[in-house]
């Protein structure tokens, strides 16, 4: 089977919530817009619910283009986060730019255009409760 790379981005964000891919064949899970298992290399991919928290691996500050409104040169965080459940996601992070590895994070989405969403990664500051498993969701 083969995985649509677009039908995957609008599932990475359905319903606001971050959607990772689980193997039906060796029921590993792995990152957004993942197409091949690493594992078993099966193409048998389903959509699964990730709780959206994890720890960030590592980070760097980066100058973005300026602000449209202020004219500067807006420095934002991008980093790579590791999932509770186990992938890593590429990402960037809102909020503070000092940002620390190790630090918790959450999913947490920006709107880009309507009915897009982007998602991107915040501090949190308590812990969330996790589901047992992944459920699988229907699409
Ligand atoms: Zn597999």
């Amino acid at each position: 089977m083969s995985i649509d790379i677009s039908r995957q981005g609008r599932e990475t964000t359905r319903s606001g919530k971050l959607v990772i891919w689980k193997c039906r064949d060796c029921a590993a899970l792995f990152a957004p817009l993942t197409r091949l298992c690493s594992s078993c290399s099966s193409g048998d991919l389903e959509p699964v619910l990730s709780a959206g928290v994890g720890v960030i691996v590592s980070c760097r500050v980066v100058n973005r283009a300026p602000d449209p409104v202020c004219g500067v040169p807006c420095p934002s965080v991008i980093a790579i986060v590791e999932l509770d459940e186990g992938p890593w996601v590429y990402s960037w992070i809102d909020g503070e730019v000092s940002v620390r590895s190790d630090r918790p994070v959450r999913v947490c989405f920006r709107y880009t255009q309507p009915g897009q969403r982007f998602p991107i990664f915040e501090p949190r500051h308590s812990d969330p409760v996790l589901p047992e498993n992944p459920a699988a969701i229907q699409l």
